[in-house]
């Protein structure tokens, strides 16, 4: 959660520019803000398994962010952790799992399929990555690096797409040519826990 912070901090005027070509030009503020908090509300609970602390980070943005973005990593890192339970450490298979549950309760709450311009085009590629190198015997660290890399070819395909959920989808076809910021977000987000768990292992 550090990492994730100092990143969209880091990215904050561009996650805001790109909002404000297709949104409303929060979406750099409301990253930054809810990770700041997600990090404040963790530094109280060190000795926490990891499936509590996701589930504390999620309910910190669900409260701290107004736009759609809080609410949908809110519920993302909520299921994650759920995976995970009082589980003290993680492991690679259990990685994938938290992440394809992120990913689901994120599809279930914003119903966003894969070419609706949003941050499924970024998550999803990045799971179904992530799921095959885990499979095929990676180390976690190695797997996230190809899984941030296939959020960041996401992120880059959504600039022709229309968009069809959110706020860019009130521009139409006048949303075509712009990136997703929240399928940026997202790929930053790969990969500062790239960053992390190579960092710990
Ligand atoms: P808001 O659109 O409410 O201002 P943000 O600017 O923080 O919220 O986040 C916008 C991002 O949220 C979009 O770029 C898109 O990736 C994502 N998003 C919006 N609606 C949905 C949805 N229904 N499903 C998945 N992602 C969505
Ligand atoms: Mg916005």
């Amino acid at each position: 959660m550090r990492e994730i912070e100092s990143s969209v901090r880091a990215q904050r005027d561009y996650l805001t520019q790109l909002d404000s070509a297709i949104g409303d030009g929060d979406h750099g503020t409301n990253v930054t803000r809810g990770f700041a908090s997600v990090v404040e509300a963790l530094n109280g609970e060190k000795d926490a398994p990891p499936g509590r602390l996701l589930i504390l980070a999620g309910r910190t943005l669900v409260s701290t962010v107004g736009g759609a973005s809080g609410p949908l990593w809110g519920s993302a890192l909520r299921s994650g952790g759920r995976v995970l339970g009082d589980s003290p450490t993680f492991d690679g298979q259990q990685l994938v799992e938290v992440l394809a549950a992120a990913l689901a309760s994120i599809k279930e709450l914003g119903a966003a399929a894969p070419g609706d311009k949003t941050m499924v085009d970024a998550l999803e590629p990045a799971v179904d990555k992530l799921r095959g190198e885990v499979a095929a015997g990676a180390q976690p660290a190695a797997a996230l690096a190809s899984a941030a890399a296939a959020a960041e070819a996401g992120m880059e395909a959504t600039v022709p797409l229309q968009a069809r959920k959110g706020r860019a989808s009130y521009l139409g076809e006048r949303s075509i040519g712009h990136q997703d910021p929240g399928a940026t977000s997202t790929a930053l987000i790969l990969r500062a826990l790239e960053r992390a768990v190579a960092a710990s292992s």
